[in-house]
């Protein structure tokens, strides 16, 4: 499966003056998409005054870029604004070397337009998705009849656009498009769905294109544009999605403040908080510090004044263009080894997983952590959990409060008996969550309904009153609920960038 990076004109840093795309840089993308969007007159002739699209990026030849049609410009009107022969000389004559016809987003929704500095709302009613799913086949009909029978335009690949609003709507426009003859269909308008949405469309194309594909003996290529959500990406290889384009990993270095890391040891995608690491905004508030990066960008970008590179550093268009750079990098070089297929995702550290403390303590003199120090089957089993899922594990104590798996403490003897040692134990954790966070999510596991009480108001306390989950109320059995819980966050926190 091929990663397509979705770029705009903007999307550069300076180095001695010179704008400098991620391509001068490194080649951490499989091909290039520049919308039709983000062309306008003036960038048209001078790409034409260039040469191409390629030499007035300074894109090497053999680097494939793509283009969409802009539909989301229009999304607006009634109909497209352009005719399929203008798209595709537009595509041809900027040295494109793949495009789609004029297609019409079809999805019932609503949002606001600025139109000459006016806010306007506009609305797609189920019957205006309906018209134009209609339209957005006869144009794919229309333009077909310019094609060769490998679906080119003099040199050019030209997809074919599924839309639709439901999984049997795109099935439809599949089925429509196969029989126009295209030999590359791109599934549009899904980057406006839920994660269960596309699985489900997914599932239902991908199924009668795989079908079809054996049956014709045909390699049809499917593209998934603006799509690169990556709980999905295990699915997409698995149903045979040829490519996927998006801009979602440039975008997490100033959406969230992300920088990614690459562990090659685990094959794991860490996303750090780069605000927390800012020595222009905070101490180093994190221990240990960000890990070094050996990124073409980390190396080849440059370092601030006091010798920090750009991208570990927040605030400021280059700084975060660069850690965007350096995001794209670090994801590329995750997926190209596979990994994005493992049965994982990472939490790392930023979920915090905690039980109660047990009566029967080992017999040792000196500090250990929380988990050495309670003879436990829960104890035991939780915190096997949540070191395989990389979130942070730690035990309540009736004496000391929240104990991190990193801390150390001392045997001692000691119980919840009145409504005044829960107060305490509220103000101790509390503090401790405050202390220790942001979190993402905290999940306490256990039964004690004392310990619950005290738990769940040091969450609300400290903020996290909805973002706290209670499990294990009746068994241990709740324990395999508990590492699906934690996947199912570690999917859901990665795709938040999206
Ligand atoms: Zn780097």
């Amino acid at each position: 499966m091929r990663f397509i990076y979705a770029f705009t004109p903007r999307d550069y840093v300076l180095i001695n003056g010179e704008k400098t795309y991620l391509w001068n840089i490194a080649k951490a993308f499989d091909g290039l998409l520049l919308s039709r969007a983000y062309v306008n007159g003036k960038l048209e002739r001078a790409m034409k005054d260039a040469g191409s699209v390629k030499k007035y990026f300074k894109i090497p030849e053999n680097v494939e870029v793509v283009s969409d049609s802009g539909a989301f410009t229009w999304k607006h009107y009634d109909k497209p604004p352009i005719k399929p022969i203008e798209l595709l000389r537009y595509y041809h004559e900027n040295g494109f070397d793949a495009g789609v016809h004029p297609d019409h987003i079809c999805r019932p929704m609503k949002f606001t337009v600025s139109e000459n500095g006016e806010k306007k709302r506009y609305e797609i009613t189920p019957e205006d998705a309906k018209e134009r799913f209609r339209i957005s086949l006869e144009l794919a009909e229309e333009t077909a009849r310019f094609l060769d029978e490998n679906s080119t335009y003099k040199g050019v690949k030209i997809y074919g656009v599924a839309q639709g609003w439901n999984p049997e709507t795109y099935l439809d426009c599949v089925k429509e498009l196969l029989k126009m003859g295209y030999k590359y269909i791109a599934l549009g308008g899904l980057a406006l769905a839920t994660t269960a949405e596309v699985t489900r469309t997914l599932k239902v194309a991908m199924n009668y294109i795989n079908t079809y594909r054996s049956e014709h003996k045909e390699k049809i290529e499917i593209h998934l544009l603006g799509v690169g959500r990556p709980s999905l990406l295990p699915l997409m290889e698995e149903l045979k999605v040829s490519s996927f384009d998006t801009a979602a990993w440039l975008r997490s270095a100033w959406i969230r403040g992300v920088w990614l890391y690459h562990n090659r040891a685990t094959g794991q995608l860490l996303s750090l908080d780069v605000k927390l690491f800012d020595p222009h905004k905070h101490e180093y508030r994190r221990d240990p510090p960000l890990p070094r990066c050996d990124c073409p960008v980390c190396r080849d970008v440059g370092v601030d004044e006091d010798g920090v590179v750009w991208t570990r550093r927040y605030y400021g268009n280059q700084r975060n263009m660069s850690r965007g750079f350096h995001n794209l990098c670090v994801f590329y070089e995750w997926f190209k080894a596979g990994n994005h297929l493992k049965n994982f995702q990472p939490l790392n550290g930023r979920v915090l997983v905690a039980t109660h403390c047990a009566e029967k303590k080992r017999g040792v003199k000196e500090a250990a952590p929380p988990q050495e120090l309670y003879i436990s089957l829960r104890i035991r089993k939780v915190y096997e959990v949540a070191r395989r899922c990389r979130a942070t594990f730690a035990v309540v104590s009736a004496k000391y409060g929240l104990v991190l798996e990193d801390e150390r403490i001392t045997p001692y003897d000691q119980t919840i008996k009145s409504g005044h040692d829960i107060d305490r134990l509220v103000k101790l954790i509390s503090t401790k969550l405050m202390e220790k966070g942001p979190w993402d999510w905290l999940i306490y596991f256990g039964s004690s309904r004392k310990y619950i009480t005290a738990f769940f108001s040091a969450a609300v306390a400290a903020g996290y009153g909805d973002k706290t989950i209670v499990l294990g109320r009746n068994t241990l059995g709740e324990l395999d609920k508990l590492e699906r819980i934690l996947i199912r966050l570690g999917n859901h926190l990665l795709d938040e960038y999206f």
